[in-house]
């Protein structure tokens, strides 16, 4: 073990109880995306007592700041955590438990914040034992549309310095703890949603060829936009089309006027995307027009999906290897999921990888976005001295 690392990894142990207690406040104090004050203060608040100057307000409630070492011109690394909580319930008895009502950290954000305010320290304190600038994006708003990290990039958090890469991580309740996980190339989905209105003429069940019937025609909708997936893309490369909501609010013999439905959209390739949202569009209204009614067809976008630069990815998973050992360090499934990270992987080399959180013994088995989503706090200690590593490892690369 390098030298270098046994003092990140002493840094790490250190301050783990300073940052389980960052993680107990914010947990505690939950804020929904793009609310974040209380929390970005907080953030911003423990970089000044580390020695950094945040700016802060960056796309309402986020925080940059900026570690150099020598040469800072050298190479420019960014390390990202998300702020932000779900609006759920908490139903964990824990002395840390939310004390917000109906607000939880329940995707982990918690974890991500307080593990980069514990890099933060250390890569501070070895700021003379590497070369470049370390820039640290704390983020609002993962959970919503438009996403915080679209909103920051907009306001110019790649550029003045520009990261040559970006690195994030994310709680995975499904990998035990002590483990960590990564995947090359494609990785999460793109997320857009679909909201449908089919509209028709109701009437009297009994008598159909009075009428325009929506069901029918949202039925038809509904098959043949799968089948654009099935008869147009490259089986090789996954999409999900899924539909949670389709009303039709009539009785047994009352045909309702219209038919309202909602869907997801997920894929991992932008240019078929669009492609596949066109031909849906085209495909629920040319049905609708051919069966004698309308359909509206409303694209909600969403988040592109997330690429893990490969190079950027074998070498972090390299150091990571380097800092955990083989046997802690596994390969990630595609997920297809949305995450935000993902505007960053469409602008610069990134690397998204997963801390695993699970301890089955313990009982910390419940899914992110969940009422007992909870993690294995030994967890932080090592995220904290990891990412440290993984960033100075990039910057020496
Ligand atoms: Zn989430
Ligand atoms: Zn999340």
């Amino acid at each position: 073990m390098s030298q270098l690392q046994e003092k990140i990894k002493a840094l790490a142990k250190d301050q783990s109880q300073d940052i389980i207690a960052h993680r107990h406040h914010l947990h505690s104090n939950p804020e929904l995306s793009f609310e974040e004050f209380k929390t970005a203060k907080y953030v911003a608040s423990e970089l000044t007592a580390i020695g950094l100057q945040p700016e802060e307000g960056i796309a309402g409630t986020g925080v940059v700041a900026i570690i150099e070492g020598r040469n800072p011109g050298k190479r420019i690394v960014g390390l990202r955590a998300d702020m932000d909580a779900l609006p759920i319930l908490e139903a964990n008895d824990v002395p840390y438990k939310s004390t917000v009502p109906g607000v939880m950290h329940a995707c982990g954000h918690d974890v991500h914040t307080s593990s980069l305010l514990g890099t933060a320290r250390i890569l501070h304190a070895l700021r003379e034992e590497f070369e470049g600038t370390i820039k640290l994006v704390f983020q609002p708003a993962e959970e919503k549309a438009p996403g915080g990290a679209s909103l920051m990039i907009k306001e110019g958090v790649l550029e003045n310095p520009r990261p040559a890469s970006m690195v994030g991580q994310h709680v995975a309740p499904n990998i035990p703890v002590g483990k960590i996980g990564f995947r090359e190339g494609m990785y999460m989905a793109s997320t857009d949603e679909l909201y449908l209105t089919v509209k028709g003429k109701g009437g009297h069940a009994a008598a159909p060829h009075q009428l325009v019937d929506p069901v029918l025609m949202a039925s038809h909708i509904i098959v043949a936009l799968q089948q654009i997936i099935s008869r147009n893309r490259n089986p090789a490369n996954p999409s999900v089309l899924s539909f949670g909501r389709f009303i039709a609010d009539g009785v047994t013999n009352v045909i309702p006027n219209e038919v309202t439905i909602q869907g997801t959209w997920r894929c991992m390739d932008e240019e078929w995307r669009e492609d596949g949202l066109r031909r849906m569009k085209k495909m629920a209204e040319s049905i609708a027009e051919g069966m004698g009614g309308s359909c509206e067809f409303e694209i909600v976008k969403g988040y592109p999906f997330l690429k893990n630069h490969p190079e950027l990815t074998r070498r972090t998973r390299t150091a990571a290897v380097g800092y955990m050992g083989a046997e802690n360090v596994i390969d990630l499934d595609l997920w297809m999921a949305g995450e935000d990270f993902a505007f960053y992987s469409q602008v610069v080399d990134s690397c998204f990888y997963r801390l695993g959180t699970r301890n089955e013994a313990r009982g910390i088995i419940s899914g992110v976005h969940t009422p007992t989503f909870d993690i294995d706090e030994s967890a932080l200690e090592i995220s904290t001295g990891l990412m440290s590593w993984l960033a100075i490892s990039e910057l020496n690369a």
